[in-house]
Order: structure tokens, then sequence, then C-alpha cells
């Protein structure tokens, strides 16, 4: 097992716990060492070798990979802890294999939950990786790193998928558990400091509680760079949202319009559009928009006792009724 000695004063992303994660101490993502739920062959652009790291700096509310990201409330970590060196070997030997190239397969793809807590062992996966030969990687983030940590992840890669999830902090709040702030701050880094990594930005639209949020965040991108790659993503009802509506068609639309005609030029949408589901009637009144007060309504509901929701700072951090939460409904 490689050393990674920064795990025992942790502040790898922007909760900076400060936990001695060696030694059993928890912070936010409740994480000790770095381990993986699985790896697969993936066809999303960029077709890669994804390989999902478990556990997550963030508590969203429609997580659609809440078991991996929930480790270790969910206990699901099929791969455990697996050495860099057999690892970095199997994503090479997988993205140069005939199943891979046919794929059109050309890098490694870290995502989670979040690859954040689990850095330095992405790093050395990366390491052991390129000792065999050159190859890609791919970062996938939440946006919520360090400045340090982000630059570190700017060194080993060749490409960062980032998302935003809301402008407002009382809606990213409500969502995630975590504050804005730091997201729209690496979104600006990475955009003005490594322009050539960015793959693209990704934000997911929820029905009546994103609405609010597409003009700010295009005016945010379009005031940093009109020509920065923007995504939308049709959120799918999953998670404490597993009954929520899908976003439409018409939804995806509009907010590509907004967004042309907020000046971006490379913007698009993907997902399945028109899942069934209901808006919700809750609402908490902690939040000052409209999102917020939805999305804040619907935690409430589901057992979430501090708003608006700052997971760092809540007397149930470590037992958290949003991270024991179990959907009666599959992910989709
Ligand atoms: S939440 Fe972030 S800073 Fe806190 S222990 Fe986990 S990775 Fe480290
Ligand atoms: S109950 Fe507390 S720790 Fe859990 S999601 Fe809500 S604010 Fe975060």
């Amino acid at each position: 097992m490689q050393d990674i000695p920064e795990l025992e004063n942790c502040r790898l992303c922007e909760w900076q716990c400060g936990v001695n994660r060696l030694e059993g101490e928890l912070g936010v993502c409740r994480i000790g060492r770095p381990k993986v739920a699985s790896a697969v062959l993936h066809p999303a652009p960029p077709q890669s070798y994804t390989i999902f790291l478990s556990g997550c700096n963030f508590r969203c509310l429609g997580c659609q990979n809440w078991s991996i990201a929930h480790f270790p409330d969910t206990n699901e970590t099929p791969r455990g802890y697996v050495e860099p060196e057999c690892l970095g070997e199997e994503a090479y030997d997988v993205v140069n294999s005939r199943e891979g190239k046919f794929l059109g397969a050309d890098r490694i793809f870290f995502s989670g939950g979040s690859p954040t807590p689990s850095l330095p062992y992405v790093e050395q996966v990366v390491r052991e990786a390129r000792k065999i030969g050159d190859i890609k990687v791919n970062y996938d983030t939440n946006g919520f790193l360090t400045v340090d940590s982000l630059k570190r992840v700017i060194e080993f890669t060749d490409s960062i998928t980032f998302d935003i999830k809301a402008y407002h902090d009382d809606v990213h709040r409500a969502l995630t558990g975590a504050p804005v702030e730091p997201v729209l701050r690496n979104a600006r880094y990475l955009a003005e400091n490594a322009r050539e990594k960015l793959w693209e930005f990704r934000i997911l639209l929820i029905p009546k509680i994103s609405v609010g949020e597409i003009k700010p965040l295009v005016d945010y991108i379009s005031g940093i760079d009109p020509t920065l790659p923007l995504n939308f993503l049709a959120f799918r009802p999953n998670f404490v949202l597993e009954n929520y509506k899908g976003a439409s068609k018409e939804l995806m639309e509009k907010a590509v319009r907004m967004a042309k005609e907020g000046g971006l030029e490379n913007v698009d949408w993907s997902g399945r559009v028109g899942l069934p589901g209901r808006l919700s009637e809750k609402t908490s009144d902690k939040y000052e928009n409209k999102g917020g007060e939805i999305a804040g309504g619907i935690a409430k509901e589901a057992g979430c006792v501090t708003h608006p929701r700052n997971c760092v700072a809540c007397e149930l951090e470590h037992e958290c009724p949003i991270k024991n939460y179990r959907p009666a409904k599959k992910s989709i």
C-alpha cells in the first residue's frame, strides 16, 4: 500500500476539515483511505475507462450514483482498496484493448462520487499507468476543491469535466449541502488558466429548481469567455428526488436558446428527457430563491436539519439522514 501522508491532515477539498483520515477521523466526506467502487469502459464522451471512486464531499438530493457517493454509509465499495500499480496497469491495458479501441476510448476518466477526497490516490494511479506508456486522463469534478488541489488536477489531466449545480448560494446549498463560492471561483480559475483542459462545464437542469439558475450561470460563463463549452444535463429522478419530475425536452431546448442569446457559442444539452414524476409542494422559507425554497423543502422533508444546508456545521454531519436515505426506486 503506497503512503498518502497528507490524509493525516486532510485539506483536499474546500471543507478543509483538517482531520486525520489515516487514524479513523472523519471529515464531511466520511471516507478514510481511498477505495474503488468500480471501473468500466464508458461510451459517454470523452469515451474512456471510467474509474468510480467511492465517497463524495457533497450530499446532493438528486445523486444518480448515490450508492457509490454515500459510501461508507452505504457500505458499497465492491473493489475496495486497489494497489495503484494494479489499477494503473489495468486502466492502461483496457484503454488499449480491442474493446477499448472499438469504443473509441482514449483515456482514463476519474469519477465517483467525487474523486477529490481520493486525489493523491488518483495521482498515484496516473503515475503508474504512465510508467507503461502515454495515456490521457479526464477528471470529473463538482468544483469543490481547494485552489491547490485544482492546480494539481490541471497538472496531470488532459481534460476536465466540471459540474456547476447552481449560481445562487442558497440554491447550491439546498441541492448539495455546500456553498457555491469555491465552485464559481474554480470554474473561473480553470477557464482563465487552463482553458484547453476544460472538456465542458455541465449544468444539471431540474424542473422549477434550476430554472432561475440558467441565466446567471450563462452570464457568469459568457462573461469569462463566450467560447467556453457548456452542456446542460437533463435531470433524471433519483435518490431523494426519486419521485420528482424529470426534465422536459422543452426545458433543455429553452436553456440552450437562453445560453445562445446570452452569448455562448458552444452549447448543447444531453440526457434522457420526459421521465415521469411530480413537482414538489414542500418549500422551506430559509432560502431566498425559488429553487432553494423547493429543494430546501424536499431536503427538510427527508430529514435534513440544518437550513440553509451546511454539512460541515451540522449536528448530524456524521449521522446524516440524507446520506442514509434509501430510495424505493432503482437509479436510472
Ligand atoms: S471532506 Fe474534503 S477536506 Fe474533509 S476529509 Fe473529505 S476530502 Fe478532506
Ligand atoms: S442533515 Fe446536516 S449533514 Fe445531513 S445533509 Fe442536512 S445539513 Fe448536511
